[in-house]
């Protein structure tokens, strides 16, 4: 079996044929992730099952990757490992994803019954980020207590421009008197 997966998936014909797909999807084509992620390296590995549950197609099957995202406390990269089970039912309507049995989830297929894979497997990850991740134990840098730059920096992580950083550090260090005799 080839690692190369198709971009576009009719997971009704592959759910009639059995079909199995394995492989690799770069997390630099998940674009929905990008935003999340503190970088963009890696693979999620897919594995996925299709078929039947009476009348219903469904997808069964596992994904896992290790994504890189930013501590909300210390505002370095964490890695964050995921490994989860796929358990999809394809609907053609929202009204029949409401009448799924069993433990699939629905999956509503587009008119054209055609649907992007990588849409797939970045809702499935989407579920599983955290809404703020941080290091399990204790984070890596310390603040040392009395550099008031330092700790400024630490509180104010959203500004992108490094310049503008270090010229609202010197406004606030004049400002508080830190750094004045
Ligand atoms: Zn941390």
């Amino acid at each position: 079996m080839s690692d190369r997966l198709p971009k576009f998936i009719d997971p009704l014909i592959l759910a009639d044929k059995n079909a199995h797909l394995a492989g690799k999807i770069p997390l630099s084509s998940l674009s929905r992730l990008h935003e999340l992620l503190v970088n963009n390296v890696g693979e999620v590995t897919v594995s996925l099952f299709f078929g039947k549950e009476g009348k219903t197609a469904k997808i069964e099957g596992k994904i896992c990757a290790v994504l890189a995202v930013k501590c909300q406390r210390c505002l370095e990269p964490v890695e964050w490992p995921i490994e989860s089970d796929i358990k999809l039912g394809i609907v053609s309507s929202l009204d029949k994803a409401g009448k799924l049995t069993g433990d699939l989830e629905p999956l509503i297929l587009p008119e054209e019954n055609k649907i992007a894979l990588t849409d797939i497997i970045e809702d499935e990850i989407l579920i599983l980020l955290p809404d703020i991740p941080k290091h399990s134990n204790n984070c890596a840098i310390t603040i040392p207590a009395n550099n008031s730059a330092l700790l400024n920096e630490y509180r104010q992580p959203a500004v992108n421009n490094p310049f503008s950083i270090l010229a609202e550090l010197n406004i606030q260090e004049t400002s508080d008197g830190s750094t004045k005799k």
